[in-house]
C-alpha cells in the first residue's frame, strides 16, 4: 500500500481519536444522552474536532524517518492506556503519573493480564505492523515541510471552527464534566506527564509561611462590644443583573427596601473562576502578584484575623474553600453537592443561616463568619432556587444550554439573583436581632466572578482574565452596617454611599478593608486599599 504522509497521519488520527477512544465516546454519549438530530450532530462535530486536532499535531511530525516511529509509539501507548480506561473506567491525570512511578514491579505485574496483552496486540500491535509496512510517497524536503505546515494549520482552523460552532454545548458539557478530558487518549497522558514534570508531585498545600506576624488589634477596639462581620462570598453573580445596579428587572426587591444597604457599582474580580478568585481575595497579594501556588504557600486574611485574637468560622454550601479555610473552623453544609453538584437533595443557600445567630453570639471577642454560597452556579441555574423563587419564567430546566432559548437561560439566572437577594435580606434581619442582643454587626457580600449569558456568543465563565469580557469580571459588592456599627467605627453614611456609587474597587480591597474594620494593626495593612477608610472620622 502506498500512501502520502498526509493520508497516513490522517488515518492514524482518525483511528486513535475514534477507535482507541471508545471509552471517551461512550462516556460522552452517556452524558449528552442524545435524542434529537442536533445532539447527535454535536457529538459528530466533537469527533471531527478531535480528529482535526490530532491531525494538526501529527501533520507537523510528518517527516521522513520520524513519522513512522512517532505513529507506532502513539498507537501502542494509546492502546495500552485505552485498555485501562476500558477495563477499570479510570481517568489519567497527574496523580496517575505519581502513582505509576510509585508502583513497584509486583504491583505492576498484577495489572499485566492476558486481556491487556490481547487488547494491545489487536488494537496496538496489528495497526503498528500496518503502519510499518505501508510505503510512503515522500516528496523533497521543502515541499514536505510546506505541505505539513499547511495541513496542520488547516486542521487547527477546522477544529477551532467546529468548537466555535458548538460553543454553548461544548462549554457546558466540558465544564460540568471536567474529568472528561482525562479520558481522552493520548492527550490525557501527555498532559499528565507534562504537569508532573513541572510540579514534580500532585498539587498539595506546601509548607505555609506565616504572614502578618505583627498583627494585633488596636487597644481602643478591644473591650468594646464584640464586632462580628459576616462576609458572604457569592458565586457566579454578575453586577449587571442586580436591580440595585440598574438592571431593568426587579431582582433585588428586598435589599432595595433596607436602610443602610450600599451596592458598590464598579467592582472587578481577581479571576474568572472560583479556583482563582477565592484564594486571591483572601490572600492580600493583589491581582498583580497573585498566583494559586503562591497563595497556598502562605497565610491569608483569615489567619491574620485569628492571630489578632478574633474568631473565624467558614460555612460552606459549595464545593469547599479552595484551601482558604485550612486552619479555621469549617462547616460543610453541602457534602452531597461536593460529590456531585447536580444531584437532587441539594441544600439551598438559606441553609447558611441555620443556627447562625447562636454561632454569632458564641463569638466572645467577635470575628468573621464567611458564608460561601452556591449562588448562581451554572449551568443548572434552575437548581439553585426553591420553586417559589422561580419568578422569571419560562426557565431553562436543563443543564444542556442548547435545549433552551437564551431568554430561558437568563430567566433561570435572574431567579438565582432574586433568591440571593432574599438570603441577604434574611441575613440582615438576623444581624439586626443580634445587634439588639449586644453584638455589633456588619455584612459584606461580594461575588467571586461574573458570568457570560450569551453576550458575544459566550456562556458561563473561566475565560483567561486578560481576555475575559466584563460580564465575567464586573461583580456585585453589597455592604450593610448596623447603625451602631457605623457609629462605633465613625463611618459617615453619606460618604460611604458616594464611594459605592462612584469609586472603582476590586477584590484587592477586601483584605485591607477587613483589617481596617477590625482595627487590626499590621505592616501589611494599606489604608489606601481600605475602601471604608476615607469615610471614617479621623481620631
Ligand atoms: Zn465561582
Amino acid at each position: 500500500m502506498i500512501l502520502s504522509p498526509g493520508s497516513l497521519a490522517l488515518l492514524v488520527s482518525a483511528y486513535v481519536a475514534i477507535v482507541l477512544n471508545i471509552a471517551f465516546w461512550m462516556r460522552l454519549t452517556a452524558i449528552v444522552q442524545p435524542q434529537s438530530a442536533t445532539q447527535w450532530l454535536f457529538i459528530a462535530a466533537l469527533a471531527a474536532t478531535v480528529v482535526a486536532a490530532f491531525n494538526s499535531v501529527l501533520s507537523l511530525l510528518s517527516l521522513r524517518r520520524i513519522l513512522k516511529p512517532v505513529l507506532i509509539a502513539i498507537v501502542m501507548t494509546s492502546a495500552s492506556i485505552a485498555h485501562f480506561l476500558w477495563e477499570y473506567g479510570t481517568a489519567i491525570d497527574v496523580n496517575t503519573v505519581h502513582n505509576v512511578l510509585e508502583t513497584d514491579a509486583a504491583e505492576a505485574l498484577d495489572l499485566l493480564t492476558w486481556r491487556l496483552v490481547a487488547f494491545v496486540a489487536l488494537l496496538g500491535f496489528v495497526p503498528s505492523i500496518l503502519i510499518a509496512i505501508t510505503q510512503i510517497s515522500w516528496r523533497a524536503a521543502l515541499p514536505t515541510v510546506v505541505g505539513n505546515v499547511s495541513r496542520a494549520a488547516m486542521s487547527a482552523v477546522l477544529a477551532a471552527l467546529l468548537i466555535f460552532a458548538t460553543f454553548a454545548d461544548f462549554v457546558s458539557v466540558m465544564r460540568e464534566n471536567r474529568g472528561l478530558a482525562t479520558v481522552l487518549v493520548p492527550s490525557n497522558a501527555i498532559a499528565a506527564v507534562a504537569k508532573y514534570a513541572v510540579t514534580k508531585e500532585p498539587v498539595v498545600a506546601a509548607k505555609v509561611r506565616p504572614r502578618g506576624e505583627d498583627a494585633r488589634r488596636d487597644a481602643a477596639a478591644v473591650g468594646a462590644r464584640p464586632l462580628v462581620t459576616v462576609l458572604v462570598v457569592g458565586e457566579t453573580a454578575r453586577a449587571a443583573n442586580f436591580s440595585l445596579n440598574g438592571y431593568k428587572r426587579t431582582t433585588n426587591p428586598r435589599l432595595a427596601g433596607i436602610d443602610g444597604v450600599e451596592s458598590f457599582k464598579h467592582v472587578t474580580s481577581c479571576g474568572t473562576d472560583t479556583a482563582h478568585s477565592l484564594p486571591c481575595m483572601f490572600s492580600g497579594l493583589g491581582q498583580d502578584q497573585f498566583a494559586v501556588h503562591r497563595a497556598a504557600g502562605q497565610e491569608n486574611l483569615l489567619d491574620i484575623i485569628r492571630r489578632a485574637g478574633l474568631d473565624v468560622l467558614w460555612r460552606d454550601n459549595q464545593s469547599g474553600c479552595k484551601g482558604v479555610c485550612r486552619g479555621v473552623e469549617t462547616e460543610l453544609l453541602n457534602r452531597q453537592a461536593m460529590l456531585s453538584l447536580f444531584e437532587a437533595g441539594e441544600r439551598h443557600d438559606e441553609a447558611l443561616l441555620d443556627g447562625l445567630e447562636a454561632r454569632i453570639m458564641a463569638m466572645r471577642e467577635g470575628g468573621v463568619i464567611v458564608l460561601h454560597m452556591m449562588g448562581s452556579h451554572g449551568p443548572a441555574y434552575y437548581k439553585r432556587v426553591p420553586p417559589s423563587f422561580a419568578s422569571f419564567h419560562p426557565v431553562c430546566a436543563s443543564r444542556q444550554f442548547s435545549s433552551c432559548t437564551r431568554e430561558q437561560i437568563v430567566n433561570s439566572y435572574d431567579n438565582t439573583i432574586l433568591y440571593t437577594d432574599h438570603v441577604l435580606a434574611e441575613l440582615i434581619a438576623l444581624l439586626r436581632q443580634v445587634t439588639a442582643n449586644g453584638v455589633d454587626t456588619a455584612m459584606i457580600y461580594v461575588s467571586d466572578h461574573g458570568e457570560s449569558l450569551g453576550e458575544k456568543g459566550l456562556y458561563l465563565h473561566g475565560m483567561p482574565r486578560a481576555l475575559a469580557p466584563k460580564e465575567q469580571t464586573h461583580i456585585p459588592m453589597i455592604t450593610w452596617f448596623a447603625p451602631r456599627t457605623l457609629q462605633r467605627l465613625g463611618i459617615d453614611g453619606e460618604c460611604l454611599h458616594e464611594t459605592a456609587e462612584a469609586r472603582p474597587a476590586s477584590h484587592d480591597n477586601l483584605f485591607h478593608t477587613m483589617l481596617g474594620l477590625f482595627e487590626i494593626r499590621t505592616a501589611l495593612y494599606d489604608p489606601k486599599l481600605d475602601i471604608v477608610r476615607r469615610c471614617r472620622a479621623r481620631s
